[in-house]
């Protein structure tokens, strides 16, 4: 794979170009995007940027796993040609300008981290403008994520093809997250709870139990069982709106502390 540190050295050549934007730290979640982009096109670009703009004043911006080396070897056995590891010099020269995707991105995550989403759709509209992907490949483990993205390729008409690919889990269920390591084993084993209670709250729903009886129980259960619950919900799919009864693409999204970590999931209600 081919390191490249400096937009100036990036170059554009003329073929199908797949792009996996991620923050390092990679897992087979990571790498199942980049196997993808590897499959459909005929160059892969993955980026490794810890964006500081999406981090909150008290977040872990400064203790986010960083291993270059180890996540260039990984990238590359999955089928990446080029490795674009910026400064943050390099990505920000100013900070005057940034991309506000209105509605979507207001609520759950976006009201619990405020600044989050701005934050993420000014750098992902900056890589996009940056690497000129005909492609780019996203995890539907920031179900939120994807839609703040997608409405923005769409409102700015940003010329990029966007792919959203299912959560990798581990055997046990739970989603792979960067941030997984922080869990003491304890939390770690309690960690799956997350998604057997979407799992669960999704089949009571889908059998017709009231929907917010449903997302109740399993919130109980959650805090229960030594989880903080930020929230649990059914929403709809593209808005992001709550509902209070399914309906045709309803997503369940949860987000949830253990200890000081952490953890969103989310599942389809067809799962
Ligand atoms: P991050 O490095 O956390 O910014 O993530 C980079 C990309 O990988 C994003 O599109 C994430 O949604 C995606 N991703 C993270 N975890 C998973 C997972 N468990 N399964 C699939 N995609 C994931």
């Amino acid at each position: 794979v081919k390191i490249v540190r400096t937009i100036g050295e990036l170059d554009h050549p003329d073929v199908v170009t797949g792009f996996v934007p991620t923050m390092g730290a990679l897992h087979e979640g990571h790498l199942s995007l980049i196997r993808a982009a590897r499959a459909e096109c005929e160059r892969v670009v993955v980026s490794l940027f810890v964006n500081p703009t999406q981090f909150g004043p008290t977040e872990d911006f400064t203790r986010y796993p960083r291993d270059e080396a180890w996540d260039g070897e990984l990238a590359s056995d999955a089928g990446a040609d080029v490795l674009f590891s910026p400064s943050v010099e390099e990505i920000y020269r100013g900070r005057s300008t940034w991309v506000e995707v209105e509605g979507v991105s207001e609520d759950w995550e976006g009201a619990r981290r405020p600044g989050h989403f701005r934050g993420v759709a000014t750098v992902v509209a900056k890589l996009f403008n940056i690497v000129a992907p005909t492609r780019a490949y996203f995890g539907l483990k920031d179900y939120q994520q994807c839609r703040v993205i997608a409405r923005m390729v769409e409102d700015l008409n940003i010329p990029v093809s966007l792919s959203f690919l299912e959560t990798i889990r581990e055997p046990d269920g739970l989603a792979l997250s960067s941030r997984n390591r922080y869990l003491c084993p304890q939390e770690r084993a309690l960690a799956p709870l997350l998604y057997e209670q979407l799992l669960s709250a999704s089949a009571k729903i889908r059998v017709g139990i009231d929907v917010d009886e449903a997302i109740g129980e399993a919130a109980s259960q959650l805090e229960a069982s030594g989880f903080n619950v930020d929230y649990f919900a059914l929403v709809d799919g593209f808005t992001l709106q709550k509902l209070h009864r399914s309906e045709q693409d309803a997503r369940l999204i949860a987000a949830a502390k253990l200890g000081q970590t952490r953890l969103i999931d989310n599942i389809s209600l067809g799962t």
